[in-house]
């Protein structure tokens, strides 16, 4: 009897102390942040590609910066000011040098909600020209989708933070962190209408925005635009990609399938435009195809296909209609 009773407790002791350990493991995967070094002192933040969500806190864009011998460059600032927050105390982990500039590489929610947290730094906040004005037309409606996603409270006081030093379309901005030349460039529309590139001289790393690697790409201003900038990117010397979701990785395996997905939904919509078909009808035949062989349309098993791909068909299906 006795050594029931203490099979019996030391179950319960093992038990409470597995929940306490799961628990404890729960709590650091919700709040884990990690940081890789991908090249000389290039360092990123990968986010989770999931949707943002109350678990992942919005954390689902890559951010992070690049240490000069005089100062640092952060390159976006995450999804809520928690991120913000938590990228400049990593940043401190490794160096106590002045962040002078903060890259924000275009205007969508995931990747500029953390700026507040770097305010005393008194960093330049490097823009694409077209990225105030885009700022300022849709911060009410991300602050509410923010709001409505991930449910924290903060975002809701979030103040805006405009760039001050904006990038002129097609122009190059050179930056020197102190030995060390980074190429800021703001290109024609792709992903959106204000999309920034940064290029590290020193290790040829080129982190771009415009690049989705696994995560499907979400045409939000030109998909002919776009496929013009990754070819532009292609002929780029360039030893890494880090792209704006997904891992760092070789330029042609990165940008490779998103050409192909660019070039048939190209093909497939002029089709329907040549047939003079609705874009009702287009989405119903493409939903059908789906339903009888899905991975004969999502060829490039792409992550949150489903939730980007009809989004992109009418974006493409409107501006594939004028040519
Ligand atoms: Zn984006």
């Amino acid at each position: 009897m006795f050594e029931v009773i203490k099979t019996y407790f030391s179950r319960f002791y093992i038990s409470q102390k597995f929940y306490f350990l799961f628990f404890i493991f729960l709590s650091t995967k919700c709040f884990s942040f990690n940081i890789q070094e991908v090249a000389n002192g290039v360092y990123v933040h990968y986010g989770v590609q999931e949707e943002s969500n109350p678990e992942n806190k919005g954390d689902i864009a890559n951010i992070g910066f690049i240490v000069g011998k005089k100062s640092i460059m952060v390159i976006d600032t995450g999804g809520t000011q928690i991120i913000g927050k938590k990228l400049l105390k990593e940043i401190r982990k490794f160096s106590q040098l002045p962040i002078s500039h903060i890259v924000i590489t275009h205007s969508h929610p995931d990747h500029f909600f953390g700026t507040e947290a770097f305010l005393n730094e008194k960093a330049k906040i490097v823009g694409h020209e077209k990225l105030n004005r885009s700022l300022i037309n849709n911060f009410t409606f991300y602050k509410n989708l923010q709001y409505t996603n991930i449910g924290l409270e903060t975002i809701k006081d979030l103040k805006l933070v405009k760039a001050d030093l904006l990038v002129d379309v097609n122009k190059e901005e050179v930056i020197d962190l102190g030995g060390r030349l980074v190429e800021i460039k703001a290109w024609n529309s792709g992903h959106t209408d204000n999309d920034l590139s940064v290029f590290d001289l020193n290790t040829k790393t080129f982190w771009s925005e415009n690049i989705f690697v696994e995560r499907t790409p979400s045409i939000r201003a030109s998909i002919l635009g776009w496929r013009k900038n990754l070819l532009d990117i292609m002929a780029m010397d360039i030893n890494l990609i880090v792209p704006g979701h997904g891992k760092a990785i070789n330029k042609i395996e990165a940008i490779k399938p998103m050409i192909s997905y660019f070039n048939r939904l190209i093909t497939q919509i002029r089709s329907f435009h040549v047939d003079n078909k609705s874009l009702q009808e287009s989405i119903n035949s493409i939903l059908q195809k789906e339903i009888i062989n899905p991975s004969n349309v999502n060829k490039e098993s792409w992550i949150l296909f489903t939730e980007y791909h009809y989004t992109n068909i009418t974006k493409a299906f409107t501006e594939l209609e004028w040519e």
